[in-house]
């Protein structure tokens, strides 16, 4: 990622255990850390509620609604914020935590490590008309009963663990 030290602008700067650039010529250390984020299992009459990728990676896949949490945000304003970003619908704050997967997100050839957090929440009577989609990064909004749902249709490494735990779960 970087190939020079952002200090001394020495050659030599290293990353070291996936986690931090050190440069062996002027002491300067930066951290690369993992980054938080969110998805939502919404789960209504009509099946589970997930999002169209309309951008890579993962483009054509199916996501679920959340992302990278924010400087200064909880985990579950943050996703409470991609929900109104993503599908115009604020969940609210009674997000139930599931269980949390690490994921990998290449962007623009750096790849990020993130610690992914899973919410649920059941809203029965949720419909399409009750949302509005952000079309630049969503291709569209679609429900899927659990039964007709194929796992190498979903997104991530962390998307298809989550839901195959979900699914588990319901019995
Ligand atoms: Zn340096």
């Amino acid at each position: 990622m970087f190939q020079f030290c952002t200090t001394c602008a020495s050659p030599h700067i290293r990353f070291e255990a996936q986690t931090r650039f050190q440069c062996p010529d002027c002491g300067f250390v930066y951290y690369h850390n993992i980054a938080a984020a969110t998805g939502c299992i919404i789960h209504t009459d009509k099946g589970i509620l997930f999002l169209l990728r309309a951008k890579e990676p993962a483009l054509g896949k199916l996501d679920l609604p959340g992302g990278f949490v924010s400087p200064g945000e909880s985990a579950v304003a943050g996703l409470r914020r991609e929900c109104l970003e993503e599908i115009g619908w604020d969940p609210g704050p009674e997000l139930s935590f599931f269980a949390s997967f690490p994921n990998t997100y290449p962007y623009q050839g750096i790849l990020y490590n993130t610690c992914d957090m899973y919410f649920t929440l059941s809203a029965p009577a949720l419909r399409k008309a009750d949302l509005c989609r952000e079309p630049e990064e969503i291709g569209g909004i679609q429900f899927i009963q659990p039964a007709e749902l194929r796992i190498e249709d979903l997104a991530f490494d962390s998307t298809r663990r989550v839901i195959q735990a979900f699914l588990d779960r319901q019995g």
